[in-house]
Parts: C-alpha cells; structure tokens; sequence
C-alpha cells in the first residue's frame, strides 16, 4: 500500500519528468488583483469600494436582465458556436460584414485567439508600457519577443518611437486606444501614422476595450481602418460601458473573412455560452442606457481628476472610466493605506511604473471615499 508522503513523492517526480510548453511554464503571472474575500479580511470593510477592475458600477441594463429571465435561455442546449444573431446585429450596427466578425469569450479569448492563429516561436510583437498584460503574456505564451514602446514623460503615446517600431515589421502590433491603463486616445492624425507605418506581414490590432467612453472626436478605428488597405482586427467588448464583465463577451472585426477565419480556428467551439449571447443582444439594443452610464460616468472621472490635481497628483488625460497617476512613492503603500478605508484599487507593478496607481471610476460615494482616503494620506 502507497503510504501518503509516497504519494507525494510520486507525484513530485512525476511533475519533474514532465516535458511542458517552456514559453507556458514561464509566463508572468496575470495581475487579476486581490480577491473580494481577502480584501473584505485584510480591511475589515464589508462595503468596499471596487475600484481595480474598470468594471460598470451602474451594473447593466435592465434590459439584459429581463432578456435572461425570459423564455430564450435554455442552459442545457449548446449555445450556437458561430453566435450567429449577435454577429447579425453587430454587422448591422458597425456597417460591416457579418463574415468579419469573430465574438469571444470576452475580448481576451480573442488576444488569445489572435496570438495562437498568427504567431510562432521567435516571431516578434510591438506593443507599450505600461501595458495591458494580456497583449504581452498572450504573445509571450506563443513564443513570440515583446517590444514595449514606453510612454512619453507626458504620459502620452510615443508615435516617433511607435512608428519606428511598426516599420521593422513585427508579426503582430498590439496597441489600446484609449489606452488601458494610462487613459488617451490615439486621435485621428495620430492612427493614420501610426495605419502608414505598418508593412505587409504585419497584423495591426486596435483594442478598443474604451471605446464607448472616448470623447465624440476620438475617432473610430473600424472606420479608420476600413479603407487603409492593412491587415487589422479591432476588438471590443461587452465588458466595460456595457457592464457585462462577469458574463464574458467580446468581439474581434477583421479587414477580411481570411483572418476572421484564422481567428475562429483558433478559438474553442462552444466558446461564448448562450446567456451572454442573450445578454448582449438585449444590450446593444439598449444603447439608451448605455450612453446614459457612460455620461454619468465621464462626468464623474472629471470630478476626481480635478479631486487629485488639487492633491497635487496629476492623473494622466482620460478617455476611459478610470485615472492613473503618479502618486510620488511605491503605489503598493498608496493602495494598502486605501485598502484599510475599504477601497480596492490596482497599484501598477510593471518595472518603471510601480508608483502609479489605476483607480476606475465608480459610483460617486465610492469616488468620495477615494477622494477622502487620498487626502488623509497626501496630509499625513
Ligand atoms: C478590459 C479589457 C479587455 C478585456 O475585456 P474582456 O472582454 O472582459 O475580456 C481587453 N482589452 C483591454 C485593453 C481591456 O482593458
């Protein structure tokens, strides 16, 4: 009989003889930051202020709620793999074919998908820093090399240093505009450089995560993009203005049904679940509300951004629902001291950066308490 710790050793050996996907074994980890339960045990705060994930604090339309609780949902059907009525009422919204779109399991699936149809070991990726982590782990867990243009001391995009890096003709480009995490948009001057500068062999991707929140000059890559003759794929997402984040649908539009294609190849079959199917339908057909959340939370951004800069603590220019800044020492200081106030915030870590801090913006009493939480400490 196998006695316990010989069981261990077992398998301890057995993980050692194991050959695993060396790019996979050494990922970074992804910065999910720390779990409602350890926040509400750390804090002592059972009503925290959840200001780390730039999720919806007006929570969703009603609209999608009832789309649930109706008739249409059968959890024990397969939902349809090809998303097929959410693709319709896509295309018909952006003025694109239906045949270019791809929908995920949230944009992320789609960085997934992307980095998994079009990369290999040794192929090379642009992106920025600081950095949504996924435009870097996904590439990396291809095999691929990241080039990171940083931000300028402005805390703006780097187009000379960008179109440079564009024009050595990488695989894959992955920029957000707006920009997670610092907040500007590329403006439309600035996309047509950035558009003439990438060579054929190189895919452009455009994360529009924020495009919802973006100011009403702040162009839209997909019609940038339609006629510039470049391989590209947009993505957006059901996530952030439409406050579907925990139901997970996002989107890629492709300059052509070929990448499309290699983009669903590269996704999982069933991989966006029929409730969020549903649930997105009901949203985009709600678009009242969305423009209203939207609003309210455009509004409230420029309050704490004025908040901070009478702190003395510049925020970067936004164009999402969130605001980072330089908050002069280790943000992971900055945060624990939120923390004890009950306020969960996302103190960036990437080297370069760690005294920067990403605060989303949430419903206004969660925003004073921010505001409140920050002043004690720039007084302290
Ligand atoms: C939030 C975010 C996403 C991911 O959104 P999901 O659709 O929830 O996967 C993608 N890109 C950026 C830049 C984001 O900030």
């Amino acid at each position: 009989m196998t006695t316990a710790p010989e069981t261990a050793r077992n398998l301890g050996s057995a993980a050692a003889a194991l050959l695993v996907n060396p790019h996979v074994a050494a990922l970074p980890p992804y910065n999910a930051g720390m779990s409602l339960a350890r926040a509400r045990a750390l804090s002592g705060h059972d009503d925290l202020a959840r200001l780390a994930s730039n999720e919806n604090p007006d929570g969703c339309s009603p609209a999608v709620l009832a789309a649930l609780a109706g008739g249409g949902f059968e959890p024990w059907r397969y939902a349809d793999p090809a998303c097929t009525a959410l693709r319709e009422a896509l295309a018909k919204r952006l003025g694109v074919d239906a045949g270019v779109i791809v929908v995920g399991n949230g944009s992320e699936e789609m960085i997934a998908a992307i980095s998994r149809g079009v990369l290999v070991a040794g192929t090379q990726v642009v992106t920025v820093v600081p950095s949504f982590g996924l435009h870097e782990i996904e590439p990396l867990a291809a095999g691929a090399t990241v080039v990171k243009v940083p931000m300028t001391p402005a805390a703006g995009f780097d187009l000379v240093a960008l179109e440079a890096a564009i024009a050595a003709g990488p695989r894959v480009v992955f920029l957000s505009s707006p920009w997670n995490p610092v907040g500007p948009a590329l403006d439309l001057a600035a996309l047509r450089r950035l558009i003439a500068a990438v060579r054929p062999g190189t895919l452009f991707v455009l994360d529009e995560a924020y495009f919802e929140y973006a100011d009403a000059d702040a162009p839209d890559g997909i019609e940038a993009l339609r006629s510039s003759g470049i391989a590209y794929v947009v993505l957006r997402t059901f996530s952030k203005a439409y406050g579907l984040a925990g139901l997970r649908v996002g989107y890629a539009v492709c300059s052509d049904p070929e990448i499309a294609r290699v983009i669903a190849s590269a996704k999982t079959p069933f991989n966006v679940n029929g409730a969020a199917q549903l649930a997105a339908v009901a949203a985009l057909e709600d678009d009242a509300w969305m423009k209203a959340s939207v609003a309210r939370i455009r509004s409230e951004r420029d309050r704490v951004a004025l908040a901070l800069a009478a702190m003395g603590l510049n925020a970067a220019r936004s164009q999402t629902n969130f605001l980072f800044f330089d908050t002069g020492r280790d943000s992971s200081t900055v945060a624990a001291a939120l923390l004890q106030d009950g306020i969960i915030v996302k103190p960036w870590r990437e080297a370069g950066y760690t005294k920067w801090l990403r605060a989303t913006i949430g419903k206004p009493a969660d925003n004073d308490r921010l505001i409140a939480s920050l002043q004690k400490q720039v007084a302290g």
